[in-house]
């Protein structure tokens, strides 16, 4: 009996933690949802990277997607824990160059939706443009871990908000062999299954 009660209370625990993000574009068009989260699915961090202030300058966003230190927030998961629910053609998608990310947006109002590498690396960095915010607070996610490449922003981080980047990194890593070996980089909203981007990404430089 003892051992029926300990489970009853995980599983209830478990249960409560969890939670969806409700995925929106700044115009409603584009919609989706993503699978159960808890507080340790994925990393959340604040990127000051000159990459991601380039993509939101190109989606002429960099008011609603940068902070003041010129940081974007990013949940990084599975990117099979991504569905798509509405507005799919309204999808597109940059390069910086031609070796870099894949950064999808919405192109009914310029929303960045989140950057994947290539097809089978399982996993998307969600940007918080496209999170419903009501449901980040149900969601209890993992905390933010804090200020990654702090060289690229626009004024100087407090030391106490910067992440360790060797630990981020670690994490990183970690959960990409972990995710990989659990097959969580299929089905991806952004990739077919035979590895083709669902459109062709615009290069932005050569
Ligand atoms: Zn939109
Ligand atoms: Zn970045």
């Amino acid at each position: 009996m003892k051992i029926t009660y300990h489970r009853f209370l995980f599983f209830t625990s478990e249960t409560n933690q969890m939670a969806k993000l409700q995925l929106v574009c700044s115009c409603g068009t584009v919609r989706g949802t993503t699978a159960d989260m808890n507080a340790k699915t994925g990393t959340r961090i604040m990127c000051c990277c000159n990459d991601c202030q380039s993509f939101a300058q190109f989606l002429k966003q960099e008011n609603i997607v940068l902070d003041d230190y010129g940081a974007t927030e990013i949940f990084q998961i599975p990117v099979s824990y991504v569905k798509i629910t509405t507005g799919n053609e309204h999808i597109a998608c940059v390069r910086l160059s031609q070796k870099g990310m894949y950064r999808w947006y919405a192109k009914c109002c310029n929303t960045p939706i989140g950057n994947t590498m290539k097809a089978g690396i399982p996993f998307i960095g969600l940007i918080h443009t496209f999170v419903d915010k009501a449901s980040i607070d149900d969601a209890e996610l993992s905390e933010n871990l804090g200020y990654l490449q702090t060289k690229f922003s626009k004024k100087i981080v407090p030391l106490d908000q910067q992440a360790s980047q060797f630990g981020v990194m670690s994490k990183i890593v970690f959960n990409l062999i972990h995710w990989k070996i659990k097959g969580l980089q299929k089905p991806s909203a952004f990739f077919h299954d035979n590895g083709k981007p669902i459109l062709e990404p615009k290069v932005l430089k050569g």
